[in-house]
């Protein structure tokens, strides 16, 4: 049989499922001995049942009535006895914290008659007036649906008549008054009366708490921080405390640390003669916890021993709720304390060297996002003022620069040595160059996913996408704002973790984290327990722990020298696409346009030795680690002038009576020739390989002679050649041998011998349903991921996202971009099947994955339970790769609930 309610001596916090955070954790104080008022849960699954059925079960009315009746006998009143009011509060609690998306009802059982009682035992009208008035209030806007604004006006209208400054003016006799005035509210609201009948005053809470839990504010917070719908909430009705009887009681809020800091030491907010209510609310000005020793210094001291008993108890950063009734000091919530990157970080590290926790323990409850957030600049929160736009905060970090509008600007003005922050509707590849010189990206259009968004994680530049409140206009190179106009060269500041834009130059503050990353991960100076030190500490532990490998996406000396500066263990994906553009552009052309095998060799002879210098100056920055160097793989009329452009230029020669550029004309018959409708599922990838005769040689033969030259300087160069795009194993095949030829030829030609494994990319679904077979050919897998994405779900990316991806996370068809963390349950069942089939087949597979994905935290977890060998991601991420990669080897070890 199905079991309802729990008494707090009854629970613990192993029930959070069950009983709701907030509900065992009353529980847990409840065990510890800790003074809670007493009281008992109604279970989450209750909840569920009500809401399945729009009606409470059967058993829950009895059971509750079974345990108000053991709580009055303990109390020796009952519930609204009208001469001595057992009063209750009604408090909704899920099993992951929703800070204010839920319902509260205090003060339950008083009507118009145990208000008199209550004013009686108390020796205190006005206090019995002001709670029941607090619950006519919360009882007509949670229960009844009357909208709350309505009861403020009526108060506010109260005290400007009173001449009261702040409620505490209001007497007894106003508070009465107030009293009737809402429940005329009520009537005219909803046509009822507010119920006099304690009874029916708990029942409908409780059900008015379970429907909260549906409510429009606590679905959108659940969408936002990925809680599933289907939990429900627990309820707990707790016998009431009185923060409001004057001035020796009063209630507050404290931390056992600073969590924006992580120091150690109270931490707290105190209002006295108050309801909870009101410390939050802000009707009154708060005091620390400073100003309550002095106040109550008994209170105080019993306060600071039970938040260190906490503390102990918890193993962690815990926040409370408390309240003072008459010099009696009462616990009404704990919970591990939500906190800041930097406090997580710092108080890990501290708790290990108090001995609370261990280094594992410490590494769990720390996360790779945070990490990142820790590697940007930031903004001096306190000096900067009220952004001019919201937007997406896209990737990380804290950036100022001159406004502009389009790339070559961008470029133009950085190469004149101006910070700049590019500013689009949206981006395209052709405003990469413009990306990469600006400091920041700044788009009114497009998602977390978007081309600005994707593109800047991956440079680890500062973006804000989406910023709505921005209207763009190129032409006239400006952009306005909830009514400010920002013109080209006016200087903004972007906040790309908070998604936020401010006019002018904010004050900056530089991450000592990225310092100490960018010079190697030195041991910081100084103790533990600076940020700097707990960073350097857990990724020492994240490293001992870790099985996955991690290496960086990088295809140039610079971005590989910064990677394993970072602890890349090598590159992943070095690609050679960007070795093709800028000056070498025209040979490019020359081997696509060549008529006969003479022309292109002779083009291919000339890219030859500038291939081969890139190579060697990556394999010269990762010396002794392996360079995973992947084949020509886009479509090739990407290195091609484009078709509008061509046409344009074409049509204007002629339109002067002259006759158009031969070259142009040569061009445009081959852009014409090459076009295609999906160039993405068009030749690229090995098909190039295939279909152009000497291109796959004319690289292997470049990256075996930089392996030459290399070994000739006394390196140890680890080249990989990676084939990309395969479906069949015969693709592979056919180039392995060609490849292998190319080798042969070198290593004899030079005197040294050449070895490069031969690879290949996963990221068709018909080459992972093959893996098997190709594994017969590969020494070793990259999954693709990206790819892989595109042609699993059939979504060409660069269209999606903008057109449709909002609606879908809008309609819950997915929490997050398939995009940005993998799929577990369809591109991930691939994955699993090509490891499986591909180990079988070769048990020493090498196995990896160079998408987006590998640098995504979620995505790690995910390569690490699905056996991968490594992740490979760009430069900025493998610090977060490494430490997500530690965490993922702590089987079974929980961290903390950081919701
Ligand atoms: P939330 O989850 O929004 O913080 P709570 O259930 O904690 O809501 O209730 C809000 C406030 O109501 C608490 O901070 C506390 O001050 C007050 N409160 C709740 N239960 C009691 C009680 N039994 N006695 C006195 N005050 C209470
Ligand atoms: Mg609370
Ligand atoms: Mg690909």
């Amino acid at each position: 049989m199905n079991r309802y309610v729990y008494d707090f001596t009854e629970g613990g916090r192993e029930m959070a499922d069950l009983l709701g955070g907030k509900g065992a954790n009353l529980a847990e104080m409840t065990r510890m001995g800790l003074p809670v008022p007493p009281g008992f849960t109604v279970t989450t699954l209750a909840c569920r049942a009500f809401l399945a059925h729009g009606a409470e079960p059967e058993e829950l009315g009895r059971e509750v009535a079974r345990h108000l009746t053991a709580l009055e006998q303990a109390a020796g009143r009952q519930l609204g006895q009208p001469d001595d009011p057992l009063l209750l509060s009604v408090r909704s609690g899920a099993r992951f914290s929703m800070p204010g998306m839920m319902e509260t009802i205090l003060d339950i059982g008083l009507n118009d008659d145990s208000v008199l009682g209550l004013a009686k035992v108390s020796g205190h009208e006005r206090f019995a007036w002001d709670s029941y008035r607090r619950l006519v209030q919360m009882f007509g806007s949670t229960v009844m649906g009357v909208d709350g604004a309505l009861f403020e006006e009526a108060l506010g209208r109260l005290k400007e008549d009173r001449g009261a400054a702040d409620d505490l003016r209001l007497d007894a006799h106003d508070l009465a008054g107030l009293v009737e005035t809402y429940k005329a509210v009520i009537r005219r609201e909803t046509g009822a009366d507010f119920p006099q009948d304690p009874q029916e005053q708990l029942r409908r809470a409780i059900r008015a708490v379970f429907s909260s839990w549906n409510g429009e504010r606590a679905r959108l917070y659940r969408r936002r921080e990925h809680i599933a719908d289907d939990l429900g909430t627990a309820v707990n009705v707790q016998t009431m405390v009185f923060g409001n009887l004057g001035s020796d009681s009063g209630s507050g809020v404290a931390f056992t640390r600073d969590p924006a800091t992580g120091r150690p030491g109270l931490y707290g907010d105190y209002l006295a003669n108050a309801q909870g209510e009101d410390v939050v609310a802000g009707i009154r000005n708060t005091v620390t916890l400073d100003e309550l020793e002095e106040l109550d210094p008994l209170s105080y001291t019993r306060l600071r021993d039970y938040l260190r008993i906490l503390e102990n108890h918890y193993r962690d950063l815990c926040d409370i709720e408390f309240t003072i009734e008459r010099g009696k000091l009462w616990m009404l919530q704990t919970r591990v304390g939500k906190r800041t990157a930097e406090a997580a970080f710092a108080i890990a590290s501290e708790l290990v060297d108090e001995d609370l926790i261990t280094a594992d323990e410490a590494l769990a409850r720390v996360s790779g996002e945070g990490l990142a957030r820790l590697m940007f600049p930031r903004f001096d929160t306190a000096s900067v003022g009220a952004p001019i736009a919201h937007g997406i905060p896209a990737s990380p970090g804290a950036a100022v620069g001159a406004a502009v509008f389009d790339s070559a600007e961008a470029v133009r003005r950085a190469a004149a040595g101006e910070k700049v922050i590019l500013v689009r509707q949206e981006t395209t590849p052709d405003d990469l160059p413009g990306m990469v010189a600006a400091q920041a990206v700044l788009t009114s259009r497009g998602g977390k996913t978007s081309h600005a968004a994707v593109v800047a994680r991956g440079m680890g530049k500062v973006c804000v996408c989406g910023a709505e409140e921005l209207t763009v206009d190129t032409g006239a190179r400006r952009f306005t704002a909830n009514g400010t106009t920002v013109t080209e060269g006016t200087v903004i500041s972007v906040d790309g973790t908070a998604g936020a834009v401010y006019p002018g130059a904010a004050p900056l503050i530089d991450s000592v984290v990225m310092r100490y990353f960018e010079t190697g991960g030195q041991a910081p100076g100084g103790n533990s327990q600076t940020v700097l030190g707990a960073v350097h500490r857990l990724m020492g532990q994240a490293d001992t722990v870790r099985r996955l490998g991690v290496r960086a996406n990088a295809d140039t000396p610079e971005d590989a020298a910064r990677a394993r500066r970072f602890g890349a263990e090598g590159i992943g994906l070095c690609r050679t696409e960007h070795m093709f553009l800028g000056e070498r552009r025209r040979l490019v052309e020359a081997m696509i346009l060549a008529r006969t095998d003479a022309e292109r060799d002779k083009a291919l002879a000339a890219l030859l030795p500038l291939q081969r210098q890139d190579f060697v100056g990556i394999l010269q920055a990762m010396d002794g680690l392996p360079v995973t160097i992947r084949l020509l793989d886009p479509p090739l009329h990407e290195f091609l002038p484009d078709r509008t452009e061509l046409a344009v230029r074409i049509a204007s020669a002629e339109a002067h009576g002259g006759t158009p550029d031969a070259h142009d004309a040569e061009l445009m018959t081959a852009v014409n020739r090459m076009h295609e409708e999906n160039p993405m599922l068009g030749l690229r990838g090995v098909r190039l390989g295939l279909v152009v005769p000497g291109l796959t040689a004319m690289q292997v033969r470049a990256i075996a002679e930089a392996v030459v030259e290399r070994k000739r300087a006394g390196g140890d160069p680890r080249a990989e050649i990676m084939v990309p795009l395969i479906d069949t194993v015969q693709e592979l095949r056919i180039v392995r041998t060609e490849v292998e030829q190319v080798l042969t030829e070198v290593s004899e030609a030079a005197g040294i011998p050449v070895e490069c494994p031969v690879g290949t990319m996963i990221e068709l679904p018909r080459a992972a349903l093959t893996a098997g077979r190709i594994a017969q050919e590969a020494q070793f897998f990259s999954f693709g991921t990206n790819d892989l994405t595109q042609t699993t779900w059939g979504f060409s990316r660069d269209d999606v996202e903008a057109a449709f991806f909002s609606a879908y996370l809008e309609k819950g068809i997915f929490t997050v971009s398939p995009f940005e963390t993998i799929d577990r349950e369809g591109v991930g069942r691939l994955v699993e099947i090509a490891v499986a089939e591909g180990r079988a087949a070769r048990p020493d597979l090498k196995i990896g994955v160079c998408g987006e994905h590998g640098g995504d935290p979620a995505s790690v977890h995910f390569f690490h339970d699905a056996g991968l060998d490594y992740v490979s991601c760009s430069p900025f991420r493998v610090p977060v790769a490494r430490l997500e990669a530690g965490r993922a080897a702590l089987a079974g070890t929980e961290g903390s609930d950081s919701r």
